[in-house]
C-alpha cells in the first residue's frame, strides 16, 4: 500500500461522508448511488484492515460524529505534510497512518461506549449523541465550533465537579494515545459538517474551562496571520 494510495482512499471517503452526512442533516433521502459510492469508499478504507481491526475501523468511520474532517487534516494529512514527517520513507509513514487510524478508531469506540454507560447511570458528560440529525446542534454563543481550541496534544486530566471519569479517559486526555495525534479523542464532529463538538463538555478538564472568548480571539488572530504567512 503506497502513501498515495491510503491519501487516495480517505481523502475520497471523506467526501463522500461529507456528502452523505450533509444529505442527512438537510433531511434528504440517499439515492441508490451515492449510498453505494459511501459504502465501496468505506470498504476501500478498511481493506487496509484484517478481521476484527477492520470490523472496528469499519464501525467507527460509520458513526456520524466520527472526526473525519480534523482527523484527514490533521493526523493524516497535516502529519505527513510535517517537516518533521519529512525523513521518513513513505511506506513507513504509510504503516503509522494507518495504524494511527485503527488506533483512533479503537479510541472513539470506547470513549462512545463509555458516554453511553455514563447517561444510563444518569450521570451524562456532554451532548447526547443519539445519530439523529434532527437533536441539532449545542448552541455556540460566541463560539463557532470550529474545534481549533481543541487541536492539542494532551493536557492535565483534571477533570471538574467532583467527576471520576473511566480510567483510560486520563490516558486519553493526557495524550498518550498516540505520538501522532493532533488533536483531543474527546472532540467529535457532528454529521461531517466541519461543526464540532466536545463530547465531554459538563465535565471537561479545568484547562478547558479557562479557555474564554477572549483566548478563542487570540488563537483565531494568530491563525489567521499564519494561514495569510502561508499565502
Ligand atoms: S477556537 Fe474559539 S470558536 Fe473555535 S471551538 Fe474553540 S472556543 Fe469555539
Ligand atoms: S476535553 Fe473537550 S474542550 Fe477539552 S480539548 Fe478535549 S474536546 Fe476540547
Amino acid at each position: 500500500m503506497s502513501l498515495r494510495s491510503f491519501h487516495h482512499r480517505f481523502a475520497t471517503f471523506a467526501e463522500s461522508t461529507r456528502e452523505r452526512r450533509g444529505r442527512e442533516v438537510h433531511g434528504e433521502a440517499e439515492t441508490p448511488a451515492s449510498g453505494s459510492r459511501w459504502r465501496r469508499r468505506l470498504t476501500a478504507v478498511s481493506r487496509l484492515y484484517l478481521g476484527g481491526e477492520r470490523a472496528l475501523v469499519r464501525r467507527a468511520l460509520s458513526d456520524p460524529y466520527f472526526p473525519v474532517t480534523k482527523y484527514w487534516r490533521l493526523n493524516a494529512e497535516g502529519f505527513a505534510a510535517e517537516l518533521a514527517s519529512a525523513p521518513i520513507s513513505p511506506r513507513r509513514l504509510t504503516r503509522r497512518m494507518a495504524f494511527h487510524l485503527s488506533r483512533w478508531a479503537r479510541t472513539f469506540l470506547a470513549i462512545r461506549r463509555d458516554l453511553s454507560l455514563l447517561r444510563q447511570e444518569g450521570r451524562p458528560a456532554g451532548v447526547k449523541l443519539g445519530g439523529s440529525p434532527q437533536e441539532g446542534l449545542p448552541e455556540g454563543d460566541w463560539c463557532d465550533l470550529c474545534g481549533c481550541c481543541c487541536e492539542i496534544r494532551g493536557g492535565p486530566p483534571d477533570f471538574l465537579h467532583g467527576f471520576v471519569p473511566p480510567r483510560r479517559w486520563i490516558r486519553y486526555f493526557r495524550g498518550d494515545l498516540s505520538r501522532d495525534q493532533r488533536f483531543c479523542p474527546f472532540l467529535l464532529e457532528y454529521f461531517a459538517t466541519s461543526a464540532f463538538v466536545c463530547s465531554i463538555y459538563d465535565v471537561k478538564p479545568r484547562c478547558c474551562w479557562v479557555f474564554d472568548r477572549e483566548e478563542c480571539a487570540f488563537l483565531k488572530a494568530d491563525l489567521a496571520r499564519e494561514r495569510a504567512a502561508m499565502g
